[in-house]
């Protein structure tokens, strides 16, 4: 496969742009460096490089592009907003049809307010959780990523009942010192560090189903009990849904467990593939943000109509009977094909999957927490992603990511998805 234009552009958008990318989880660093392949356009499930090369994708832009590329109809719904004003700076009635949509399928949201990304969601529900309590400190669980914000860019202590150090230069000792990091699925880890902070802390921020270390469901009990002993502490939950929200029903994660967060934050998903994120949680706590209380957040852009037009378009996409399930199929064909080709060419995999959304870690034990998705072999992934990405598969350039199916993958992109496993897993040996 040639990548000859790909390698040209990355040059020069070395020379512009820092490290060549706006995000840096596009840098292929994660996976042995290399030029990044150049994204042309796509249709569907499939995209093409400025080279000409096709890929089925499995990146779905780190999730957001759950209805698949150029999808008729949010092409109409962005149409729409640009040729109609795609800003103005008042409210518009877009915004109350989404508000409503996004409550209709998720009941813990009684308000709701609309950002420009998943970062800015987080940052304001945290900031609304220290208003609403009087407290400061935030309890969050072990390679969970919530957006780029100073205090969540923080890493463990030495132990649950050490504060954080930070994880970013530029984030401040005393931001980082208010963050405390446990390992997920670790309920005694959690005790210890809630017996020790827990009356000073605001709020605890989860990622229900894990989506920054792999796909990682909680185990059975584990949500209860940080919901249960949050609660004898005084402190809220926070729901980080950027990634989980519409992604395996319609509706988030927190009603596929059973669990009813104080406060939620999502993004992705519901922009329809344009700038998004949005919270919202209980009216009393909703209440404590300007202007009807004292807790700021803002934003230019923020519900601005063609997001809202695209967003509302990708919902009613996701709304359609039996997209979830088709998903679902699609996704276990995958991962039996996956598996199977593993035995046949003695690759140790492990392979955690939900619905149509999964992870394929080299290593030989569970992954149910970010140590042991840590030491899954990141060499191997990173030999794996290239020879997947020369038969024409692309997959996020990380260990810690996951395979998004879309409403667009077909049959017939599994099994040439699985030929392509079968002839990189025999590469590998
Ligand atoms: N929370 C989670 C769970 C995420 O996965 C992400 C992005 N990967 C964010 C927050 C931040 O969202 P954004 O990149 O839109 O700021």
């Amino acid at each position: 496969m040639n990548h000859t234009k790909s390698e040209q552009i990355h040059e020069e958008a070395l020379q512009h742009i820092v490290g060549g990318v706006n995000s840096p989880s596009r840098s292929y660093k994660a996976v042995g460096g290399g030029s990044p392949v150049v994204m042309a356009r796509g249709k569907g499930a499939y995209f093409w490089d400025v080279d000409g090369n096709r890929y089925i994708d499995y990146l779905a832009a780190y999730g957001p592009i759950i209805t698949g590329f150029g999808h008729p109809h949010i092409a109409k719904a962005i149409t729409l907003a640009a040729e109609t004003g795609v800003l103005f700076g008042t409210p518009t009635e877009h915004e109350v049809k989404f508000a409503k949509m996004l409550k209709e399928a998720i009941p813990s949201l009684d308000k709701v307010r609309f950002t420009n990304s998943g970062t800015e969601a987080v940052m304001t529900t945290v900031r609304v959780a220290r208003a609403y309590t009087g407290r400061t400190k935030i309890i969050k669980f072990a390679g969970c990523y919530h957006g780029h914000f100073d205090q969540v860019l923080v890493a463990a202590g030495s132990g649950p009942a050490t504060l954080g150090s930070p994880d970013s230069a530029g984030v401040p000792v005393a931001v980082a010192t208010e963050v405390i990091t446990v390992p997920f699925n670790n309920k005694e880890q959690f005790q210890l560090a809630m017996d020790k902070w827990g009356d000073e802390v605001a709020a605890i921020l989860i990622e229900p189903i894990v989506g920054n270390f792999g796909i990682v469901e909680p185990n059975k009990g584990f949500l209860e009990y940080v919901h249960t002993v949050a609660k004898e502490k005084g402190a809220l939950t926070i729901h980080d849904e950027v990634i989980t929200a519409f992604r395996f029903h319609y509706g988030a994660a927190q009603d596929l467990l059973g669990l009813t967060p104080d406060l939620t934050a999502m993004g992705k998903i519901i922009g329809g593939g344009l700038p998004i994120g949005a919270y919202g949680g209980r009216k009393e706590i909703m209440e404590t943000v300007a202007p009807l209380g004292p807790a700021y957040q803002a934003g230019t852009m923020a519900g601005n109509p063609a997001s809202m037009l695209a967003g509302i378009a990708c919902l009613e996409v996701l709304k359609q009977p039996g997209v979830y399930e088709e998903m679902d199929r699609l996704g276990a064909m995958l991962e039996k094909g996956i598996l199977q080709s593993a035995e046949k060419h003695g690759i140790t995999i492990t392979v955690n999957r939900l619905k149509g959304a999964l992870t394929v870690y080299f290593t030989n034990e569970k992954v149910e927490n970010y140590e042991q998705a840590e030491n899954s072999d990141g060499e191997l992934f990173g030999r794996f992603f290239k020879l997947m990405l020369s038969k024409g598969v692309n997959l996020a350039p990380s260990k810690y990511e996951a395979w998004f199916l879309t409403t667009e993958h077909t049959e017939q992109d599994i099994m040439e998805t699985i030929e392509a496993v079968d002839y990189a897993f025999s590469q590998l040996k």
